[in-house]
């Protein structure tokens, strides 16, 4: 007999998470975690040795045994996790040194800290923002900001990348919100460019809205003491009054920072539920960071030695172009390369992620990135650098790129 055909309704939990997995293969997004051993950017995989150009490490701190040192001393004197929310008794004295460093390093008046970027992004915008009022978003920024935008109930706008006019054309027609928050990313998670923050200011304060910037990228490797993307662009605290930094990036823990003033830190702390509902960051990460914040002053040597990579690398990446391999205009530690035209709107997923594939033949280790995050038509290796690379890591980078996308015909399969 055969079975009568079961409605949706009777599906179980299973089923419909397979055939939703089953769309995500045919659409070339599925993702995969790979277990590693060892510390980047040498890892072992698969029993293999694997050089890595796709983590945010961007100083190289992760494996220094500084910050092991560290956080074990940290573990000893506070403890391995914070054992309550910072509310109830989980703020120790590591934390609040590492908030006052943090304050310090920004040049605001205070700091606070939270678990993760991610949760921190969520915290502000579930703290500031409500119904009614706007959150203007640079097209290009990352998914947490969204997702906090979401979250607050706060209506979502975008201008067009790293273009302050467009920001300011969407700001003239809110004249009449109640609050308007503009957000962008220092530097760009994906694109590796940097956003003009003088001009974003501007029009914030043209139009009565307050500027936020999420510099997880820029936090550690740009400005000459690591201060960021703010510092490097010689622009006063005061300027931007919701700074957010990670501490899982260049730093080489985990965890993240919102600085600001003392009304910001102070309605955070009442009012953003991803900051109050929380374990605190482990105090033993809290009091590791406060060597790496150390590194980070003391060492200017990792942040040069890490823009000689950058400007070998992209120098040697240049003829790459006629295989259908574009260089992204960055001068920051993300390098990515665009599959194919960037101008044509293919899908070339497929392309970049038979050229990861090709790398890892060759034992290198690079991400291919899809859409959805990043636009269609525009996949691309998201290669980043660390001052963990040497000299001869990138130029054997440049080797394996150079024999992978002759051997892929990248250029007659380019849609240029
Ligand atoms: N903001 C940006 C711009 C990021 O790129 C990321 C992480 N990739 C985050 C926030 C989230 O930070 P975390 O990994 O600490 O959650």
């Amino acid at each position: 007999m055969r079975k009568s055909p079961r409605s949706h309704h009777d599906s179980t939990l299973d089923d419909v998470l397979a055939s939703r997995l089953a769309r995500q293969h045919e659409r070339h997004r599925y993702r995969r975690r790979r277990t590693t051993v060892g510390i980047g950017p040498r890892f072992q995989r698969e029993g293999c040795e694997w050089l890595a150009f796709c983590s945010n490490d961007y100083l190289g701190l992760a494996g220094d045994p500084r910050l092991a040192e560290g956080l074990a001393e940290g573990a000893r004197r506070f403890g391995t996790g914070g054992g309550a929310s910072h509310l109830v008794c989980g703020h120790s004295e590591a934390h609040a040194r590492l908030e006052a460093r943090l304050a310090e390093w920004t040049g605001c008046q205070r700091a606070l800290l939270f678990s993760s970027g991610y949760q921190a992004n969520l915290g502000v915008f579930s703290a500031l923002l409500g119904r009614g009022d706007y959150a203007l978003h640079d097209r290009f920024n990352h998914a947490s900001l969204l997702d906090g935008t979401r979250l607050a109930g706060a209506r979502l706008m975008r201008f067009a990348h790293g273009d302050a006019k467009d920001c300011g054309q969407h700001l003239a027609m809110l004249d009449s919100a109640r609050h308007k928050l503009v957000i962008s990313d220092g530097v760009f998670s994906m694109d590796g460019d940097v956003a003009d923050l003088a001009a974003l200011a501007e029009q914030c304060s043209r139009h009565r809205a307050w500027l936020m910037v999420d510099d997880a990228h820029g936090f550690g490797v740009l400005g000459a003491n690591g201060g960021g993307t703010r510092q490097s662009q010689g622009i006063d605290p005061a300027v931007v009054p919701v700074l957010v930094g990670t501490l899982g990036k260049a730093l080489g823990t985990q965890g993240a920072f919102v600085a600001g003033s003392d009304a910001l830190i102070e309605a955070l702390i009442q009012f953003a539920r991803p900051y109050v509902y929380t374990t605190s960051l482990s105090p033993a990460l809290a009091w590791a960071t406060l060597t790496s914040l150390d590194i980070v002053r003391d060492e200017p040597e990792r942040r040069d030695h890490l823009f000689t990579l950058v400007e070998r690398f992209r120098n040697g990446a240049v003829g790459l172009s006629a295989f259908g391999l574009h260089l992204m205009p960055s001068r920051t530690p993300i390098q990515p390369l665009v599959i194919g035209s960037t101008r044509e709107g293919g899908d070339n997923a497929v392309a970049a992620l038979k050229l990861a594939s090709a790398l890892e033949a060759a034992g290198i280790w690079c991400t291919a990135i899809r859409p959805p995050t990043v636009p269609a038509g525009t996949a691309r290796l998201r290669i980043t650098l660390s001052a963990a690379h040497d000299v001869a890591d990138v130029d054997r980078l440049l080797e394996a790129l150079h024999d992978c996308a002759r051997r892929l015909g990248s250029a007659q399969e380019s849609p240029t």
